[in-house]
């Protein structure tokens, strides 16, 4: 497999939604480990005939009491291995968070293709408030979408798959 995306991002911002959206297959990998139950799913998706594997990171039904420390460590190794693009995605809705923060610590030091995803960019106004995840001080423009109605996705796709 050469093409992935892989996407990352604290809980709840929208991953699954936009993999949902993406991919046309999909295949949920169940693993146990340590007590912490995981479930990665690769889906298959096609933008302008190219043609690449989806990974929806974080799927974590259960763990330790650090789950979110885990979370991020557990998607940027992931990320880190497999994937060829990693979209980082954040929630317009709520702002920027000290667990988005943290996570940009550690995806500024990939060397690989990072984008920035402002996802639930339902309106102007929050697409507006966008910007301000400009000061997680990721090299990649930010994309405004909103994976409920797909709005944004073809710019973002458009980028993404220059990388295939
Ligand atoms: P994940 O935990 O990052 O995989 O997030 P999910 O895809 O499970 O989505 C978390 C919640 O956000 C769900 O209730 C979704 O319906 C909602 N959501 C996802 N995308 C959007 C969006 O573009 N706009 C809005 N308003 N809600 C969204
Ligand atoms: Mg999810």
């Amino acid at each position: 497999m050469s093409n992935i995306l892989a996407i990352t991002g604290r809980p709840n911002v929208g991953k699954s939604t936009l993999f949902n959206r993406l991919v046309e297959f999909k295949k949920a990998i169940m693993d146990n480990e340590s007590g912490v139950t995981r479930d990665r799913h690769y889906g298959f998706g096609q933008w302008t005939g190219k043609y690449f594997t989806v990974i929806d990171t974080g799927g974590y039904v259960m763990g330790s009491d650090d789950i979110f420390e885990e979370q991020i460590r557990e998607q940027v190794k992931m990320a880190l291995d497999e994937a060829t693009v990693i979209l980082f995605m954040v929630d317009c809705k709520d702002g920027m968070t000290d667990m988005d923060k943290d996570f940009a610590n550690i995806l500024r030091e990939l060397k690989k293709p990072v984008y920035v995803v402002a996802n639930k960019a339902d309106n102007p106004d929050l697409e507006m408030q966008s910007s301000e995840f400009y000061a997680l001080g990721l090299e990649s423009e930010v994309f405004s979408i909103s994976s409920a109605s797909g709005s944004g996705t073809g710019e973002l796709l458009d980028q993404v798959v220059t990388h295939f």
